[in-house]
């Protein structure tokens, strides 16, 4: 990874040049982050568990035609994805109140919401990611309407078929993060999702226990953080035989 062009560093990733022109190596790291950057630790084993875990969402929502960027899992922490213009809102979906909605409304946490909620926020650390609506992202030309409609409807169709997915394997789907970037070629430009899809950027509950499997063991210091995402992994069917992850890597597997 040190012959590539580092391209942009992330919280829990590196994106690095890709092998061929409108192509990027995402490199998954171990850091993780909360509170807008107060609080880091390091998980050793999450950027190989991320990465599994995004690679197998990612390739189970291409399968119900939802566009993504990724490709192809390179190694243990290295997927091949597609170069996009990110659009610099962050969507939430929300089907449990969790997290900031609680505080924010004064809700129960753990409350089911009468339908699912989606919310959008402008991608900016300096500003701590700041609430927005349809109005901000159109009148600050971040999107157009159009681009609005596409990014509802998948993100509520990725809802629906992920809460599927999820409670399948016993676990409920409280909430997630989605990116979305544009995707350019020859004369034509479409939405696709992008970025991660992973314990980091989703509340996972135990449908029975209610037991939190996601990176809020890392915000409130509940511990076994790698073990909650390594169950996740082995729920989904994904842990490598044996479950012996190379921590370390990244090992080229192809
Ligand atoms: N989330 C995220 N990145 C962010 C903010 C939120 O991935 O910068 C995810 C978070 O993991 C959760 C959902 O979006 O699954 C909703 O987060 P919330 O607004 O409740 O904020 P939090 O309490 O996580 O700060």
């Amino acid at each position: 990874m040190t012959r590539r062009r580092r391209i942009y560093e992330g919280k829990a990733k590196v994106l690095f040049e890709g092998p061929e022109p409108g192509t990027l190596v995402q490199y998954f790291k171990d850091d993780a982050t909360a509170f807008n950057n107060q609080k880091h630790g390091i998980i050793t084993g999450k950027g190989v568990l991320n990465n599994r875990i995004s690679e197998y969402l990612m390739m189970r929502l291409a399968d119900i035609g939802i566009p993504t960027h990724f490709v192809r899992r390179l190694n243990m922490r290295e997927q091949l994805v597609r170069e996009v213009e990110i659009i610099p809102v962050e969507v939430v979906v929300r089907n449990i109140a969790a997290g900031s909605l609680v505080k924010r409304y004064g809700l129960k946490e753990g409350q089911q919401l009468p339908r699912s909620i989606v919310e959008y926020y402008y991608k900016s650390d300096e500003l701590g990611d700041p609430m927005c609506s349809e109005e901000h992202i159109t009148a600050f030309g971040w999107a157009n309407t159009q681009d609005i409609d596409d990014i509802l409807s998948m993100s509520l169709r990725i809802n629906d078929y992920l809460s599927g997915l999820f409670l399948g394997v016993g676990l409920r789907l409280v909430d997630f993060k989605l990116e979305f970037g544009r995707l350019y070629s020859e004369d034509d430009m479409r939405i696709v999702l992008a970025d991660e899809i992973s314990p980091d950027n989703c509340r996972l509950w135990d449908a029975k226990s209610n037991e939190k499997m996601d990176k809020d063991r890392f915000r409130q210091d509940l511990g076994g953080v790698k073990e909650a995402y390594q169950e996740v992994a082995r729920r989904l069917g994904i842990l490598p035989d044996g479950g012996n992850l190379d921590m370390k890597g990244p090992k080229t597997i192809q």
